[in-house]
């Protein structure tokens, strides 16, 4: 039976060229970029080269980029490592006793920023609305005269909404706060260049693009305050101690350059393949619907999507409404969607569909082990019984129109 996966913000196959990439760092050249004779030389060379590669395509500066080993690391390092090194710059009462976040950050970042409160620190969350965005002014309202750092993710990993990180980070720093953001789920997906955000920190994650797992990075802006929580031999730059993992280094770039060449044309295929699934999930009945609204685009992009089931026009791509050129923001991913199948639980709808070959989400694959609703689903408001009935289908490189039908094909059957 062939597998059909629908879950690439999960993770993501590794790519075959991200792959060759890697290959040489793995086998023939084995040395310690740290070493100071040839082999270590050698892997210096493609560290620095992948580490300029990555900045380079972010906006950033090589010396404002380091390795961790994913998502989770960077956001705990960034977090823990700004708030400490401020109250330790600054005294503790004058350096900002306050942290914001956002009711929907994933966990990596959500846990961090709980931890802290054993170290003193107060926290506010804010809260999204119905239809999965932070708002600037609910923003505006839990900054306080002590909060010291602000973060709100990119890409929502459950429902897909992409934050108005520009306009958050502007107000955070009109109020003097630091801004992160969690970009796991938005870079190689969504524009992203730090100067233009002009975002203190961020965190990334090379399986969800195509890259190898275990292997991420950070961006911290130059002079942003930070002591490393990660101790040992010094490597990069002192920021985050142990041996470099080379191989996925020089992955993570290929990955991201490939992601970025083929972004355009990527997103324009994938809001069709999305579209032609949320207007099929129309169509089933049942009283599916979208957990949130995909606003309205202009135009579609795709004529599959609506030429087959005319019923109903679904969005593509909608665009942030205080974006003045009502051009530049996208405000969902372009291939996820997340619906409610009203009567039918998450868990037993995703092993049905597994044994039909279909490998999908109820949310997000780090809170499966949690038997309450996602947080995500409760911040935005979607009533208890509902957020047990979600589905989430995130689409990516390998999938076509007809993984698309046959899924809906394999839906219809089970409900
Ligand atoms: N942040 C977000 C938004 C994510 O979706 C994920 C992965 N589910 C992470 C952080 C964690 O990344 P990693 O798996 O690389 O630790």
């Amino acid at each position: 039976m062939k597998r059909v996966y629908l879950d690439y913000a999960a993770t993501s196959p590794l790519r075959p060229e991200v792959l060759d990439a890697m290959l040489p760092w793995m086998t023939g050249e084995y040395g310690n970029a740290n070493a100071l004779y040839s082999e270590g030389k050698v892997a210096r060379r493609a560290l620095d080269n992948a580490r300029e590669k990555i900045a380079s395509l972010i906006g950033a500066s090589p010396t404002e980029l380091v390795f961790t080993s994913g998502g989770t690391e960077s956001n705990n390092a960034l977090i823990a490592g700004i708030v400490l090194a401020v109250r330790q710059k600054k005294g503790i009462d004058k350096g900002g006793n306050h942290i914001v976040r956002s009711a929907f950050e994933h966990h990596a970042v959500g846990r961090p920023v709980i931890a802290l409160k054993r170290n003193g620190y107060e926290t506010s969350s804010v809260k999204p609305s119905r239809d999965g965005f932070i708002k600037v002014d609910s923003f505006a309202g839990t900054l306080r005269n002590d909060t010291v750092l602000a973060t709100v993710l990119m890409a929502q990993n459950e429902i897909g909404t992409i934050q108005p990180i520009s306009e958050l980070a502007e107000i955070a720093h009109s109020r003097g706060v630091l801004f992160h953001t969690d970009a796991v789920q938005a870079l190689g997906k969504v524009a992203f260049d730090v100067r233009d955000l002009d975002i203190d920190s961020a965190s990334f994650s090379a399986h969800k693009l195509g890259g190898p797992k275990g292997v991420g990075a950070f961006y911290l802006k130059r002079l942003t305050p930070f002591t490393a929580t990660q101790l040992g031999g010094r490597q990069e730059g002192d920021r985050r101690s142990g041996t470099q993992n080379v191989a996925g280094a020089v992955g993570f770039a290929t990955a991201l350059e490939l992601a970025c060449k083929e972004r355009e044309q990527e997103t324009k295929r994938l809001t069709a393949l999305r579209d032609r699934l949320a207007i099929g999930l129309k169509s089933l009945g049942k009283g599916i619907s979208l957990t949130i609204d995909i606003t309205p685009a202009a135009t579609p992009t795709h004529p599959s999507t609506i030429s087959e089931t005319p019923s109903v026009t679904v969005a593509s791509a909608g665009i942030h409404n205080n974006d003045p050129d009502n051009t530049q923001t996208p405000a969902h991913l372009p291939h996820m969607l997340s619906f409610v199948v009203p009567g039918h639980e998450s868990e037993t709808m995703i092993l049905k569909l597994d044994d039909a070959g279909f490998a999908v989400s109820g949310g997000s694959a780090c809170s499966s082990a949690s038997l309450d609703p996602s947080h995500v689903l409760s911040a935005i408001g979607v009533p208890r019984d509902e957020a047990y009935s979600v589905l989430r289908v995130s689409l990516g490189r390998e999938n076509t129109c007809e993984d698309v039908d046959s899924f809906l094909a394999a839906l219809a059957k089970l409900i």
